[in-house]
């Protein structure tokens, strides 16, 4: 548990070994981890939680996620430096800025136009040049810029999502929690070469649904 009068520092190495502890073992997505300030993407209200293992509120009544689903989810995708990444749920962007540090380029959806301002400008802060945002809804994926090297869907899909399959190369990778009720699956698709996927059921994880359409309200 992290302790409020500790440093930053402190409360990152703390975060840090916590994630070691549960099986987040790739070095380079630890050290990107470590690197991404969270305190950033969080509420002015939980920035005291930032370091915290915990999801955490944000606006449009969303969540950045867990920092271990964040670190586990990025190291099921198995991402090379030449990548072009499909991120579907922007949401705070911290998971934005995670993918982008380890690809070529990140392309990322969201449905509430202000996540989607609000994460902009963070990567404004953080100088990151290689995120491409798009507000729109994500189930239909980024059609133009098809086919992804890898896709990474951080909302809950009732069940395989066909639509962002079709958007994978041939040996591409996509993980999504995938289920209807509060508790999904994290499942892992590996492309064969040939039309076809190895799927992998990873852990089980709490997500909020992916929905149709576009948010109405801001
Ligand atoms: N990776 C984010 C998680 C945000 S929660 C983070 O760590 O902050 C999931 C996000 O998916 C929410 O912001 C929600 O608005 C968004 N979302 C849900 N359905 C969507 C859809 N169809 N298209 C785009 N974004 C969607």
């Amino acid at each position: 548990m992290a302790e409020a009068h500790d440093t930053p520092e402190t409360q990152m190495a703390r975060l840090i070994l916590a994630l070691r502890s549960q099986g987040v073992s790739d070095p380079k997505v630890l050290n990107v981890i470590e690197k991404t300030p969270r305190p950033l993407f969080t509420q002015e209200l939980f920035k005291e939680r930032a370091f915290e293992d915990s999801a955490l509120p944000i606006a449009c009544g969303q969540t950045i996620s867990q920092p271990f689903i964040v670190g586990l989810m990025t190291q099921a995708l198995k991402i090379d430096k030449r990548d072009r990444v499909l991120e579907i749920g922007t949401g705070s962007g911290y998971q934005t800025a995670i993918l982008s540090k380890l690809a070529r380029l990140v392309y990322t959806v969201e449905r509430y136009r202000t996540l989607m301002k609000e994460a902009e400008a963070r990567f404004k802060v953080l100088g990151l040049t290689n995120v491409i945002t798009r507000f729109g809804d994500g189930g239909e994926g980024w059609p133009e810029q098809a086919p992804f090297d890898r896709i990474m869907v951080t909302a809950a899909a009732p069940d395989e999502p066909k639509a962002l399959l079709s958007q994978l190369k041939p040996n591409g990778i996509l993980v999504a929690p995938i289920g209807k009720g509060p508790v999904q699956t994290l499942r892992r698709y590996t492309g064969d070469g040939k039309g076809g996927f190895e799927v992998e059921d990873l852990i089980d994880v709490r997500f909020v649904p992916l929905l149709d359409g576009v948010a109405k309200e801001l």
